[in-house]
């Protein structure tokens, strides 16, 4: 499809690279694109990054028909590289087909992204640990008020040049174990990056918040005994020399990065699991001094170690306070690879040209 590129006049300031944050700054441009049944996709466009126009009945007001992907673009001895983003189109189309949106052809989404990410490659941050974030969404269009799918989508793409995820870095993090409050079931969206997910899931992370927590680890939304995952990451844990990980059964979201994780252990050799993991099952391990690490794993914080978790006045301290020879060595292993330092042997590198 053609692009059709509009420069902005007016090029904004750039953040102190330094200092970034996590999702505070956005670049010059942003990619657009629309969707009208029975004519498919069009008018692709590359504009100045501004504000949108919609009538207040537009349907993604009301309905909350949005979805959204995470991803980043890494500087690599100017080149620019994006990783595995094929997975992040699929997962982007397997949530529109579970809210009923439509489908964006693979190479069309990654290419959008790549023009932008060209245009803009000013606003790659080259110190150690950043990278441009990239978060492609869509929403519903259509005017008027009754609930059912629109007939009219929005693709959007925005960029964001971002430093750590946790201003920890890669110190471990301390999470609570939610017992009152669910962010998914089965049969529900808790597979796909829908807004409404998070927005359910906002007061669980404040109540973890107050109490100096800064995430929350969900359990199973029927029976609250199943560990899930953590807020914007899945969850693994090294139990006596095995990783274990939830499995996906739909209420889980499937994280690119936990998919290279257990593609990475494999050839390290390392022993993991997906499978159904009960807080009791972990709480069990943990006294019996076989919790050798936990840690989160997703596109902002890549790896990020759990050095804390409390659950229904227990707390449970792992790996005193540092990250764990894992973790690490994932961690290590999988920046490697998306800053190109280490070969591509699983071909998960997408140079953008
Ligand atoms: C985005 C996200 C993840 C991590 O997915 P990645 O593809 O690895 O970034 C995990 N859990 C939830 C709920 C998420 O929103």
């Amino acid at each position: 499809m053609e692009i059709r590129v509009e420069k902005t006049k007016t090029p904004r300031e750039k953040p102190d690279f330094k200092n970034l944050g996590f999702g505070k700054y956005f670049t010059d441009h942003m990619f657009l694109m629309d969707y009208v049944e029975g004519e498919g996709w069009k008018d692709a466009r590359i504009v100045p990054y501004g504000p949108l126009e919609l009538d207040p009945s537009c349907m993604v007001l009301h309905y909350g028909q949005e979805i959204f992907e995470g991803m980043k673009a890494y500087p690599c001895d100017g080149k620019i590289l994006l990783f595995r983003p094929e997975m992040n189109a699929r997962r982007m189309n397997s949530s529109a087909e579970r809210l009923c949106m439509a489908q964006i052809p693979e190479e069309l989404f990654i290419e959008g992204i790549s023009e932008l990410v060209k245009l803009d490659r000013d606003w790659i941050p080259t110190e150690e640990g950043t990278s441009l974030y990239i978060r492609p969404f869509m929403i519903s269009t259509q005017n008027g008020l009754g609930v059912h799918a629109s007939k009219s989508y929005k693709f959007i793409v925005i960029l964001s040049p971002v430093g750590a995820y946790y201003p920890e870095g890669l110190n471990p993090v301390k999470i609570y174990v939610e017992d009152e409050y669910v962010r998914a079931v089965k049969g529900g969206t808790g597979f796909t990056k829908c807004g409404g997910n998070y927005a359910a899931s906002i007061i669980a992370q404040s109540k973890a918040a107050d109490k100096g927590y800064t995430q929350v680890l969900w359990l199973d939304g029927v029976e609250r005994k199943y560990i899930e995952e953590v807020g914007t990451m899945n969850v693994m844990f090294k139990i006596d020399g095995e990783v274990v990980t939830p499995k996906l059964e739909g209420s889980v979201l499937p994280g690119v990065t936990r998919d290279s994780c257990l593609k990475l252990l494999g050839e390290m050799g390392i022993p993991a699991s997906e499978r159904k993991l009960s807080i009791d099952e972990l709480i069990e391990a943990y006294r019996a001094g076989k919790l050798e690490e936990a840690f989160g794993t997703g596109t902002a914080a890549v790896i990020s170690p759990i050095g804390e978790l409390y659950y229904e006045g227990e707390k449970m301290t792992i790996g005193g306070g540092k990250i764990g020879p894992v973790s690490q060595k994932l961690y290590d292993t999988l920046t490697g690879i998306q800053w190109g330092k280490l070969p591509d042997t699983l071909g998960w590198v997408r140079e953008v040209k």
